[in-house]
Parts: C-alpha cells; sequence; structure tokens
C-alpha cells in the first residue's frame, strides 16, 4: 500500500522541529530512520498531515562521553552505537545489544530516539535504557524536561511524549567499575525482534555483589525490569550457581502475551532460561572468567 497524501517539512535545527509540531496541532510525526514510521504510513496504520523530517539537523548525532555519564543525540543511528569506541569502553552491554537489532541496512538508518520513542515491546533500546537507567531529554515549544527510562515506557508503542514533544538526548550512567554484564536473545531469525531478550549488569565490591539489574524485553506490552529477582543477588558472594536462583523470580515477573511467534508459556519459559544464563556471563564477567 501507499501512504495517504502528508506535507513533508524539513528542519534544520530544534527550534524549527519543536515549532513545526506546535504549529501541527498533533497531526504532524517525526521523521527519524523511517525504519518503524515508513512501514506504518505505508498500512496506513497512520496517517500524520505532516511529516517533520529531522534528518538534517546537524548536531543531533552524537556520542559524548562527560566524567559520569554518556550522552546521545536522538539522532544516533543504531551501528554508531554498536562501534562505538566509547559505549564499548564504558557500556560494553549495549554495544553487544545493538548487534541484536534487525539487520545492518536497518541499523545503518534507524535512531536511538526513534526506537525509544516508537517503544516496540520487543524491541532492544527500550529495555536497554531501563538496565542502564538513562535519562531521556525532551524538547517541545513549551520548554524542556527530563525523563527517567523508568517512568517513559507506558505501553506497546505508548511513551510518555506529548504530540508536540520530541527526543534530543539521551544520558546513561556509565556502568561502575567491577561490572559484569551479559546479554541473551532468542529470535526465529537472526536480526529479527526478539521473542525473548534479557540483559544483566552485576557490580561486585569486596568480593560481594552490591548491585544488579536485570531486564527484559519481548515478554510484555513494555521493557521490564525484574527487582524481586535482583533482589536475590544483593549481598551474595560471587558464584555462578546464583544464576538459577533468579529464573523463577523472572518468571513469575513477567506476563508474556501469545502471538503469531511464540505461546505465553513458551516465552515465559525461554525468559527463564536466558535470565540464568546472562546473569552466569555477568557473574564471570565481574570474576575475570570472561572478557
Ligand atoms: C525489517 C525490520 C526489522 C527490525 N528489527 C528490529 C529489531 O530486531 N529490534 C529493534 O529494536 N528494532 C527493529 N526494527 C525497528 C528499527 O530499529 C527502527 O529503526 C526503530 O524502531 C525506529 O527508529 P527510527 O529512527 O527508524 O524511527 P522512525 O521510524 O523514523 O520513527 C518511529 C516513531 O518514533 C517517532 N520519533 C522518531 N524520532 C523521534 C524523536 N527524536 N522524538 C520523538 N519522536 C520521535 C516518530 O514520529 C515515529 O512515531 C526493525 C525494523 C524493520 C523494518
Amino acid at each position: 500500500m501507499k501512504p495517504a497524501a502528508f506535507e513533508y517539512v524539513v528542519v534544520d535545527n530544534v527550534t524549527r522541529a519543536v515549532a513545526a509540531l506546535s504549529e501541527a496541532h498533533g497531526e504532524a510525526k517525526i521523521l527519524a530512520g523511517g525504519q518503524s514510521l515508513v512501514p506504518m504510513l505505508n498500512f496506513r496504520l497512520v496517517k500524520p498531515a505532516i511529516l517533520v523530517d529531522i534528518n538534517r539537523i546537524p548536531d543531533l548525532a552524537f556520542i559524548e562521553e562527560t566524567d559520569h555519564e554518556i550522552r546521545v543525540g536522538a539522532l544516533t543511528r543504531h551501528h554508531q552505537l554498536e562501534i562505538s569506541p566509547v559505549i564499548a569502553r564504558h557500556l560494553p552491554v549495549l554495544s553487544a545489544a545493538m548487534t541484536h537489532v534487525a539487520h545492518l541496512a536497518i541499523r545503518n538508518r534507524g535512531t536511538i530516539g526513534g526506537s525509544l520513542s516508537h517503544a516496540d515491546p520487543a524491541a532492544e533500546l527500550p529495555m536497554m535504557a531501563l538496565l542502564l537507567d538513562a535519562k531521556l531529554h525532551i524538547v517541545s515549544h513549551r520548554g524542556k524536561r527530563a525523563a527517567a527510562a523508568s517512568d517513559f515506557f507506558r505501553d506497546a508503542l505508548t511513551v510518555d511524549l506529548a504530540e508536540d514533544e520530541m527526543v534530543t538526548e539521551i544520558h546513561v550512567p556509565k556502568l561502575p567499575p567491577g561490572t559484569g554484564w551479559g546479554f541473551e536473545e532468542v529470535a526465529r531469525r537472526a536480526d529479527d525482534f526478539a521473542l525473548a531478550a534479557v540483559a544483566a549488569t552485576v557490580t561486585a565490591s569486596g568480593g560481594k555483589i552490591s548491585e544488579a539489574r536485570i531486564t527484559l524485553t519481548g515478554v510484555g506490552r513494555t521493557p521490564v525490569r525484574a527487582k524481586e529477582a535482583e533482589t536475590l543477588l544483593l549481598g551474595e558472594k560471587l558464584e555462578t550457581k546464583l544464576a538459577g536462583r533468579v529464573i523463577a523470580a523472572v518468571r513469575a515477573a513477567i506476563t508474556p502475551e501469545t502471538d503469531l511467534h511464540a505461546s505465553s508459556d513458551y516465552r515465559r519459559h525461554l525468559a527463564g532460561v536466558l535470565t540464568g544464563r546472562a546473569v552466569s556471563t555477568a557473574l564471570k564477567r565481574v570474576a575475570g572468567d570472561v572478557e
């Protein structure tokens, strides 16, 4: 199918972008990488009167390091995250996750701002934003605000973003020293959306676990943080058998849906298995047994 007719506006700065959104009174959509929006336009699942193309805003694609965090411009492409030495050094779990996002052709176009704003229930970037405690910086003609990833994802394809708002930057705290990580995903074919994926980080101090984070995608309408499972690890010694302890807690924390690709029961089973592997790898990395 072809999209319904729309007006096409190209902007070269954020002020013009949010002015165009504001003037459209809810009838406009931002066009970033177009990898989710264009299919939705073609199927006429969305029929915006105006597309605001932000691809020519020059200072919206960057990866910068400060003392404590990594700042990423909303227009940064998935592949730039995947190959960035800064991300590899400070957020290696994110580099690993990016290799699972679609095919390279899509990763060359798709953007972090687009993926987070679109919030597909099986996408990797929303779960990574939750895992890494990211903050989204949001601009509209009314001003600026920041939203924690933990508050941003409301439902499938639904986020805390008004029609006149635009995500401009994502700030992510660097992982602390002594942190190990694991990322596990199963998809029907390489580079398909996940049937289930799990990311875990484990931070140790004095030989004991001081912080643990576990997030999942593909197992609910939004990304899930498995807080009860995390609590089971706190204060424990670094032993890989601990990974088994969190599996039941993760399975209890999720309510996967049955769809064309997999049943709810299968996804729950898979989530447990992948959690065991991701946590076990994270524990081995903290202990220095895995690179
Ligand atoms: C065949 C195929 C396979 C895919 N597989 C995967 C996969 O395995 N994992 C995965 O995570 N994704 C996958 N994707 C989706 C891909 O990652 C998209 O790039 C991503 O979901 C959207 O990013 P985008 O930049 O293309 O956004 P667009 O398609 O341009 O926009 C998506 C939505 O976000 C809004 N938007 C965009 N940028 C902003 C912004 N800065 N502020 C506010 N709103 C904004 C748009 O208005 C639109 O509503 C796949 C896509 C395809 C076509």
